[in-house]
């Protein structure tokens, strides 16, 4: 039977030798036309900015950025950051009029995200005025930090507090700023796990730490929180498809930020960790709690399942060295291989790309080079003709997540595997 979510794999695995046909010489100008593509579709007017970093055109600005930073690219970074800049300025000005905070406080759907991107450009153009967007950044602490401050689910990354603490970690990482003070930063870990502990006991639920979206239970991110939380934001009623999701990115934050953590809160959080550890089925994990997993036509997206999940279990190995959690990311890996050439795309938020960025992050933990081998020829599938027929079109041909500008970020990183990280997303610092 054909599987509908994914295009087969048929390439052979690594035996050795890299891809010769895929050095900076044949990519640099794939990239800058992908790039070209990019910025003739951008919107470049100011009533068509929404999507924030997810799939507005901040998501574009970001890309441009990330390509500038590499020495590759170097007669390209001066004009790159110029557009950047352009594009970034016009989406502040489009958040600063958005009149509900909450959507402001919104790391990859809103103005956290956009105001972290410009501090970043700022910062590169050499501006003085990296700190205004750092000033907004900073102000929006007071939002988030309430624990119910949103009625959907306060936690998660696209507009919860796990993005809040993610984009301050970009900051921290590009930047070398820890713009938050330690109060703000234990106060927003504290709101994380208070809120997490209570819908757990309310639930009655057999571990320490649950997140509800919607009253949706779920642990971590899903790309479908978009939807509803634009509904949500424009009061617009339309069917909301509340899917389950099991991630993990609330986890990955804290364990990002444990040194702000009592031992006790600690502990809850490694409890959690393990109890997700071992809702493994077949390298994969269910969309929903407790859900057995149909092998036929599995979610294996960074937004649903296993290439999601094992960044979890990459910081946790980063931080202790335990073997089971880079086991668990191999084991994701070996699912990516096979199930990973998906047909929504060529993004990273449920696209190729998401899937490649999972054998980048194996080669970053393990040194070995069959990881980069797997990426070259996921990078290589992006440009047949099986995948151009077969895959689903995008929205927004420049998005980020969706489209091609996500794509472009992994197609540069796959040059430099050794620094490669997931766009905006590192358990690297
Ligand atoms: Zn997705």
């Amino acid at each position: 039977m054909e599987n509908t979510r994914c295009f087969a794999n048929r390439f052979s695995d690594y035996k050795g030798a890299l891809l010769p046909g895929q050095g900076a010489e044949a990519a640099v100008p794939v990239v800058v036309a992908s790039i070209d593509k990019i910025l003739q579709t951008v919107p470049i007017d100011l009533s068509d900015c929404d999507g924030g970093l997810y799939d507005g055109p901040a998501g574009v600005a970001y890309m441009l950025y990330h390509v500038s930073e590499f020495p590759l690219f170097s007669e390209y970074r001066d004009v790159y950051l110029k557009t950047a800049k352009q594009i970034i300025d016009m989406s502040v000005r489009y958040v600063d009029a958005e009149p509900d905070k909450n959507m402001r406080a919104a790391f990859l759907l809103g103005g956290a995200g956009i105001y972290a991107v410009a501090a970043m450009i700022y910062k590169s153009l050499g501006l003085a005025d990296f700190v205004k967007p750092l000033t907004k950044f900073r102000n929006l602490w007071e939002v988030c930090a309430p624990i119910h401050f949103l009625e959907c689910g306060s936690d998660e990354l696209f507009v919860g507090r796990a993005g809040y603490l993610c984009s301050a970690l970009v900051l921290k990482q590009k930047l070398g700023i820890e713009i938050l003070s330690k109060d703000q930063i234990k106060s927003i870990c504290q709101a994380i796990i208070e809120s997490g502990k209570q819908y757990a006991r309310k639930k009655r639920k057999p571990f320490p730490l649950m997140y509800s979206y919607y009253g949706t239970e779920y642990l971590g991110k899903n790309h479908q929180l978009r939807a509803t939380f634009s509904a949500l934001v424009i009061k617009r009623k339309r069917p909301l498809r509340v899917e389950v999701t099991f991630t993990s990115t609330e986890f990955i934050m804290l364990l990002s930020y444990q040194d702000m953590l009592s031992g006790a809160e600690k502990d809850l959080v490694w409890q959690s960790v393990d109890f997700l550890m071992n809702q493994e089925q077949n390298c994969n994990w269910p969309a929903e709690l407790g859900a057995i997993i149909e092998r036929e036509n599995e979610l294996v997206h960074w937004c649903h399942g296993a290439p999601g999940v094992a960044y979890l279990f990459a910081k946790a190995y980063l931080i202790n060295k335990k073997p089971q959690y880079l086991d668990k990311c191999i084991r994701s890996g070996e699912l990516v291989w096979q199930k990973g050439l998906l047909k929504k795309g060529p993004g990273i938020c449920h696209g190729v790309a998401g899937s490649a960025y999972v054998f980048l992050l194996l080669y970053r933990l393990t040194g070995n080079s069959k990881y980069i081998y797997r990426a070259q020829r996921f990078a290589e599938f992006l440009f047949t003709e099986e995948f151009k027929a077969g895959s689903r079109s995008v929205t927004r041909i420049y998005s980020l997540f969706e489209g091609l500008s996500g794509t472009v970020c992994f197609l540069v990183d796959l040059l430099q595997p050794d620094q490669s990280e997931f766009p905006l997303f590192s358990v690297f610092v």
